[in-house]
């Protein structure tokens, strides 16, 4: 069965200073994939090993499947949560063979030796391992010794599975691969998932929910169309992959979620943008996804401002490209189909679609609305 986890107020203080987690609450619905991202040190493995069980909180509290694990009172080891972990060392058992340190995952369910094995053989076989069941972890490549780790987290059919940044340590192709494999496998044993890279192309690869870490704060959790399409901070924006960013006058607003902008930069025509909410005309900052934006001729009357073409990589599928605009600032990861040299001068259209907005809100006086 899939477990539902819910995390409420949990903080950790290291060495009673560092704070690695600062009121972190959410819940993971069972079944779910949560991918939880943020950049080094932001706390992911701090969070996900006070999942685990392994490191003890210093407030708030953990439930799985409506169970207190973890609170001010409690603390229920790792071994007695019905969750499975892949590391990104891997961290297999020097001394045990590929198919040992699988069948291992099962020896706390109390089945007999042989039971334990045959349900390994079979998971080895699933994930394509079977040739290399005698093998020891020092005969297997890094992409191998993951897949002995993932056979083994699966092989228990824990209805939680904890992912510590599985895939850092492998090459792009592998990484592809097996990140494939996680996403069907831990679907198919119908296990709940909480997966934690500091990748947000991985993130939005694998995510039913994306929730993303700042200095030990979760600062946004949504589906990974509305962490896309709606950050909610400029932080969030960044992370998940922006072309560029536009220092703007908010000129009017146009409904409560667009607005119409004015560049500072000289030689930009004035272009709507998206926002969460009612802003305050002044300045404020336009942060443009790489789907915002239009390549078109220099002549083009709905262009917004010229640019040169900087760069162009081929990229098989298409054409990507950086270009610089008249005031200097750069914009990446433009993606055409047509093919374009360096040294170009081109038009550039901004979408309000990927254009977000940032200023400052307009703030209704909590006092003023109940006094009225
Ligand atoms: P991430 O996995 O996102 O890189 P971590 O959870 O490992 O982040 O660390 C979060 C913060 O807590 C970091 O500032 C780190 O230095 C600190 N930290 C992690 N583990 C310990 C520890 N055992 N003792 C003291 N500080 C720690
Ligand atoms: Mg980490």
């Amino acid at each position: 069965m899939p477990e539902d986890v819910k995390l409420e107020g949990v903080t950790k203080i290291y060495n009673k200073s560092k704070k690695a987690l600062e009121n972190v609450s959410f819940e993971v619905p069972a079944g779910q994939f949560l991918v939880l991202l943020g950049p080094s040190g932001s706390g992911k493995t701090t969070l996900l090993r006070a999942i685990a069980g392994i490191e003890r909180i210093s407030g708030g509290s953990i439930a799985i499947s409506g169970q207190y694990v973890a609170t001010d009172f409690i603390h229920i080891p790792p071994n007695k949560r019905n969750l499975s972990m892949v590391f990104q060392d891997y961290a297999l058992w020097p001394h045990l063979s590929v198919l040992d340190n699988v069948a291992f995952a099962l020896k706390r369910h109390g089945l007999a030796k042989q039971e334990c094995r045959n349900q390994a053989r079979e998971m080895l076989d699933t994930v394509g391992l079977t040739p290399l069941a005698d093998n020891y972890p020092s005969d297997l490549s890094g992409g191998e010794q993951q897949r002995v780790s993932l056979a083994r987290a699966l092989v228990a059919k824990s209805g939680l599975l904890l992912f510590d940044e599985p895939l850092s340590n492998l090459d792009a192709d592998l990484r592809d691969r097996l990140r494939i494999e996680i996403a069907t496998l831990s679907r198919a044993i119908n296990a709940t998932s909480v997966y934690i890279t500091h990748d947000q192309s991985e993130a939005f690869a694998l995510a039913d929910i994306i929730g993303v870490l700042q200095g030990g704060k979760l600062v946004q959790i949504d589906t990974p169309e509305n962490i896309y399409g709606a950050p909610a901070t400029p932080f969030v924006a960044r992370f998940t992959g922006l072309a560029g960013e536009i220092d703007v006058i908010v000129d009017q607003m146009i409904s409560g979620s667009m607005a119409l902008v004015v560049p500072l930069a000289g030689g930009m025509r004035p272009f709507y943008a998206k926002t969460k909410e009612n802003i305050n005309i002044g300045p404020g900052k336009v942060m443009i996804r790489p789907t915002a934006l239009q390549l078109c001729a220099v002549s083009d009357d709905s262009c917004h401002t010229r640019a040169i073409i900087k760069d162009s990589a081929f990229r098989g599928h298409g054409y990507e490209h950086v270009v610089i605009m008249e005031d200097g600032t750069q914009l990446t990861n433009i993606f055409t189909q047509e093919k374009h040299h360096r040294g170009e001068a081109v038009g550039i259209i901004f979408h309000h679609h990927g254009s977000i907005l940032f200023g400052n809100a307009l703030s209704v006086d909590k006092e003023e609305v109940t006094a009225g």
